[in-house]
């Protein structure tokens, strides 16, 4: 049975820790995250491009 895993923040830190620890053990945790944004996690450092109409907001997606 696998543990069971909560992130709250669907941001760049935290789902960046839930990828390492997939790469450890893939089988290890059931894992929900919680956002407070309607999007997936995206890279918001290149926010401001996007806001610029430099990318899209398409490019910008992590996961
Ligand atoms: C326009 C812009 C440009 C930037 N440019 C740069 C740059 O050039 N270089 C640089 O180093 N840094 C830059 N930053 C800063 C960088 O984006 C942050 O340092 C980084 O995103 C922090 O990552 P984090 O995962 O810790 O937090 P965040 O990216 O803030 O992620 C936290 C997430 O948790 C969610 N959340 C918070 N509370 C709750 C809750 N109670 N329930 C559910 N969800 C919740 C938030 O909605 C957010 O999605 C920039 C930021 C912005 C906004």
């Amino acid at each position: 049975m696998k543990e069971k895993l909560v992130l709250i923040g669907n941001g760049m830190a935290g789902v960046r820790t839930l990828e390492e620890l997939l790469k450890l053990n893939p089988d290890k945790y059931d894992i929900t995250v919680f956002g407070a944004e309607p999007y997936g996690n995206y890279n918001r450092i290149l926010l401001s491009p996007v806001l610029a109409g430099e990318k899209t907001v398409q490019d910008i997606m992590i996961n």
